[in-house]
């Protein structure tokens, strides 16, 4: 807890009134305040929904039961608030009341105006900032827990229950599976493993593995997705393949190729035309590197409070990390980001949540790559085609004919193989120019079901050419955002994903 610790000191100490602390192990955060209050000999007052305490001068004194604004206004009539610490718990639940706003508020300007040396630490699981006290309040963490810490703490569970302690080999598994996780989820998750045998051992290690699947599941703002695509299941792209290829080699043996001195990939942002195969990519991206994929979802990283939006993002980052290795998959990633830099409602919140998504791609040691897709690039910050942020950025552009005919290939084995000789994937490649590869197996598909209903035995070269003229490409929908987009994507120079 290094980092929170001096964290807290140098903010303490530079008079910043309220603190707030984004955490679910509340009882550790507020054990360690007490300790840093007691080495600075500083009085603390406690309030809960349920009771408060003044713990000054040696002395603990039950306050009255009161709501929070009440409390707080007992405080200030009383005058006991120099050289005190006010630890809030449950304070999320009143923070839409007025009265308790504005008490905070008047204390906040007190304290800065140096009536008081107090501050106030606000401890919750969830961050609920009403605007009136944002610029009053600075955002904190608990540090994440370290290898050693989590050794401890699973030595300290099988003293508690009286279990042998396991052999070094499988406390280290335990350890880089259960890296990422709190204390409580810790604590939890090893009385579930022994729950059945009275024992850790090797074959409770998948089962941590599900229950961090629970933990992503409850998020709410991740989703593990599950994977069936392959490589051999994107026609073209042949660049992009083979760079993700030879990341996935790396990320098998990171081991040995970091101690050659190679770096951990971070992640390549894909962008380009719609239903060109960028979101296939992603999900063959985590099947090569052969690890989970968890998709980001933007919309529900939104949140309706100040600073909640940024808490999801630091949570999704959080259990991101704690999956590793994995894949991220963030989707559609030019919604968020929209409007970064420019003006307008929501552009705060969305900077402040660009800037802890680009400090972590940049400072990023974990085992999660990122596999970010994005239609539009023009809407994107320029600072996040930067290099060092992604390892590359590819452009994804229509697929030309030797893609045609590969994507048409794929869609037509995985459903008629056996007639796949007798097409002419040339002729139709030819007759498709523009078509995107969502178009190309929406054509393969119309074809076979007409087949199937004019009751032929077999699909043929003439039902697919039947169902191109039935089909409008992309680029006949969206010819001048298409043109739009392809000088956008020369200017910036981008790598092709094409070969
Ligand atoms: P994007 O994410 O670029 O909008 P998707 O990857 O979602 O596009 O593509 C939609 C569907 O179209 C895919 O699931 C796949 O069936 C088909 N498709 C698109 N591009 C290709 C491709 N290059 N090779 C094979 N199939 C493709």
């Amino acid at each position: 807890m290094k980092t929170f610790k001096r964290n807290f000191i140098r903010y303490t100490d530079a008079g910043l009134p309220i603190l707030y602390v984004d955490t679910f192990e509340e009882n550790k955060a507020k054990e360690i305040i007490h300790e840093l209050c007691i080495k600075q000999r500083r009085g603390v007052i406690e309030w809960n929904l349920l009771n408060a305490w003044d713990f000054s001068d040696g002395q603990t004194i039950a306050l009255p039961k009161a709501d929070l604004a009440e409390t707080l206004q007992l405080l200030i009539s009383d005058d006991n608030l120099d050289n005190k610490t006010l630890i809030l718990q449950d304070a999320h639940f009143h923070l839409d009341k007025p009265e308790t706003i504005s008490t905070l508020k008047f204390i906040a300007l007190e304290i800065i105006s140096g009536k008081y040396d107090c501050n106030i630490v606000i401890i919750s699981p969830l961050v609920t900032l009403p605007k009136e006290l944002e610029s009053y309040t600075t955002v904190m963490e608990l540090d994440p827990l370290t290898e050693n810490d989590i050794k401890e703490i699973i030595r300290d569970f099988n003293n508690v229950q009286g279990i042998d302690q396991p052999a070094e080999d499988l406390l280290n598994k335990l350890v880089t599976r259960l890296k990422g996780l709190s204390q409580t989820e810790i604590q939890n998750i090893l009385s579930l493993a022994i729950s059945e045998d009275g024992m850790l051992t090797y074959s409770d290690l998948p089962k941590i593995l599900e229950q961090k699947q629970q933990i992503v599941k409850k998020s709410g703002i991740l989703e593990m997705v599950r994977v069936k695509e392959t490589m051999n299941d994107i026609g073209g792209l042949e660049n992009l393949k083979a760079w993700l290829l030879r990341k996935a080699e790396i990320f098998k043996h990171i081991k040995k190729a970091q101690d050659f001195g190679v770096d951990i990939p971070k992640g390549v942002l894909i962008a380009g035309m719609p239903g060109c195969g960028k979101s296939l990519t992603a999900k063959a991206a985590a099947k090569a590197f052969d690890v989970p994929l968890l998709r980001l979802d933007m919309g529900r990283l939104m949140g309706k409070y100040v600073g909640e939006s940024e808490g999801n993002m630091r949570r999704a980052i959080k259990i991101t990390e704690a999956s590793s290795p994995c894949v991220l998959w963030i989707d559609e990633l030019e919604k968020a980001f929209a409007g970064v830099s420019g003006s307008g409602g929501g552009s705060e919140v969305t900077t402040r949540l660009f800037g802890n998504f680009l400090t972590w791609m940049q400072e990023k040691d974990s085992l999660a790559f990122v596999v970010a897709t994005a239609n539009k690039i023009d809407s994107l910050p320029p600072e996040l085609l930067r290099k060092g942020r992604f390892d590359e950025t590819f452009y994804v552009d229509l697929p030309n004919l030797e893609e045609r005919k590969k994507i048409l290939e794929i869609h037509i084995k995985k459903r008629r193989k056996a007639d796949l000789n007798k097409i002419s994937l040339d002729n139709l490649a030819a007759k498709t120019a523009g078509y995107c590869g969502a178009d190309l197996e929406g054509v393969v598909r119309e074809a076979i079901e007409s087949a199937f209903v004019k009751k032929q035995s077999a699909l043929t070269t003439a039902d697919i050419i039947e169902a191109i003229g039935n089909t409008h490409s992309l680029s006949e929908i969206m010819k001048d955002s298409i043109d739009a987009m392809k000088k956008m994507y020369e200017k910036l120079k981008l790598k092709s994903a094409s070969r």
